[in-house]
């Protein structure tokens, strides 16, 4: 009874096998060796080799002034350091992306000024219309979607990374445009992940539209766009910018 039983349970998994169709494969039939993938290098805190490096503690040549483009960014260098002279406005990138992945370093100042939303605030608005905060959050509580990390208004991080005043953050920000179609209806919400001091505090976070100070998110019809820093008023300061196209 034992050898036919044995039997029955050969005869059935091969006709399971066969019935899957996986008996037809060999292995190399699933492998490939084209198109050749390009190799990126990284070493240490240097832009990976492929990174379009939008600030190098040299020089504003890829950014310029958001209220009028023609006009460079007044925003102030020292020591290689990046930090908004409030008063001058939000500065961009004179190109325009859709998907990429952005790397950024910020500092608040270690002097607090202020509290809130008006403590160590700025932000980065991608392709210009979607911010993720900065903001001085430490000890520092305000409302939770627009703590530091926060898609603005629209969604707070998963958990909170914030580090004391005068220490450098990190944001990695991997971004998905939204898509549209030829009539101009939007058929793909944007999303983002973010990674804040090497913790992701957001994971494909659908972008209901533009993050707005008063009233709920519009959904405007757009092409590539600037990344854009925020003149809050505050000192913020930045360092090791880059941005890889995605
Ligand atoms: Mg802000």
């Amino acid at each position: 009874m034992r050898t036919k039983s044995y039997f029955l349970t050969f005869i059935l998994t091969g006709l399971f096998l066969c019935s899957n169709g996986q008996t037809k494969y060999q292995p190399q039939d699933t492998e490939f060796y084209t198109p050749k993938i390009r190799t990126v290098s990284t070493s240490g805190n240097q832009a990976p080799s492929d990174a379009i490096v939008l600030f190098d503690g040299s020089d504003l040549s890829w950014w310029c002034s958001v209220i009028d483009s023609t006009k460079k960014a007044y925003w102030q260098i020292e020591n290689g350091i990046l930090q908004v002279k409030p008063g001058t406005g939000n500065i961009r990138t004179k190109e325009n992306f859709e998907d990429f992945q952005l790397y950024i370093e910020w500092k608040s100042p270690e002097v607090i000024k202020g509290e809130g939303q008006g403590r160590g605030n700025s932000g980065i608005f991608l392709q210009g219309h979607y911010e993720i905060q900065i903001l001085d959050n430490y000890n520092n509580p305000t409302y939770v979607n627009g703590q530091a990390g926060s898609l603005y208004k629209q969604q707070p991080p998963l958990v909170t990374a914030v580090k004391k005043p005068g220490e450098w953050h990190s944001y990695n920000i991997l971004y998905t445009a939204p898509r549209y179609n030829s009539d101009g209806i939007r058929i793909r919400k944007g999303s983002v992940t973010v990674i804040h001091n090497d913790v992701v505090v957001h994971y494909n976070t659908e972008i209901a539209g533009t993050t707005e100070y008063i009233g709920m998110p519009q959904v405007v019809v757009h092409g590539a766009g600037p990344i854009v820093l925020q003149d809050h008023g505050d000192l913020i300061q930045f360092r090791n910018i880059w941005l890889r196209k995605l």
